[in-house]
């Protein structure tokens, strides 16, 4: 689904991405980890098209995106969640989707895009809250909400980067959960993660990063297992 070959990317002195190459397999739930610094969310603003790489070929779906604009890869099927989450505060969740569906895809006829709101709005269980303004949600339901607006552009491949970020260990279980759903939904999801928890449940693979290369990847006992991985997590 989408095939990474040879990912360069220098700030400055800094090469935050040292030759990545990694493949993405339809149906898988990958992991990408590694300390703070390692370049994963580098990677994924590489992936989504945010920033631009100095060297290297990304291909989603047999077709080549290293340089098309963000907007070409939503449209051609490769949505991404943010950590930050960023609704429009007043207006109520149903309407945020609404916005989500009709702009994440072109001249999306307005029938479309509200089949398409309330399929995800039952996938990502927020049907009880859809009048409530997005302004006045917990956290829990502002991660809901942040995957359902992905999921709006009708993404075949999701990128998600520590969306789990300040949830309670119960709610990020509830937060796993939705994202197998979305998974057996038919979506394939590539996600960053630092709660080891978190990847050990979701992680059908894990690949790992240190100074901008990838140093490991396999199942998660087998990377949590490498001392070249241990190290990398020790020495910062
Ligand atoms: P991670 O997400 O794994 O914590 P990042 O991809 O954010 O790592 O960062 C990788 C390296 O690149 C770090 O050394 C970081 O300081 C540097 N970096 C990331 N983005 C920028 C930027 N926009 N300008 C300069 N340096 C950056
Ligand atoms: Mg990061």
């Amino acid at each position: 689904m989408l095939s990474v070959q040879g990912l360069c990317k220098r700030f400055g002195g800094v090469t935050a991405a040292n030759e990545v190459s990694l493949q993405v397999a339809p149906g898988e739930i990958l992991a990408v980890i590694g300390p703070n610094g390692a370049g994963k969310s580098t990677l994924l603003n590489l992936l989504s098209g945010l920033l631009r790489p100095d060297e290297g070929r990304i291909e989603f779906l047999g077709q080549e995106i290293t340089h098309a604009p963000p907007e070409v890869r939503t449209w051609k099927g490769l949505g991404r969640a943010f950590q930050i989450v960023q609704p429009f505060p007043e207006m109520s969740v149903w309407e945020n989707l609404l916005v989500g569906a009709l702009y994440g895809k072109p001249s999306t006829p307005r029938k479309v895009a509200e089949r398409v709101v309330a399929e995800v709005i039952e996938l990502t269980g927020l049907a009880p809250k859809a009048q409530t303004p997005a302004g006045e949600l917990t956290l829990l339901e502002d991660k809901r909400l942040e995957l359902a607006r992905a999921l709006c552009t009708q993404p075949r491949l999701l990128l998600l980067d520590e969306v789990m970020a300040g949830l309670r260990p119960s709610e990020a279980l509830e937060a796993v959960a939705l994202v197998r759903r979305i998974r057996d939904s038919g979506v394939t999801v590539l996600f960053i993660e630092h709660l080891m928890p978190v990847v050990r449940a979701l992680a059908d693979r894990v690949v790992v990063m240190d100074y901008g290369r990838v140093i490991a990847e396999g199942p998660y006992d087998a990377v949590a297992a490498n001392p070249k991985v241990r190290e990398a997590y020790l020495g910062r």
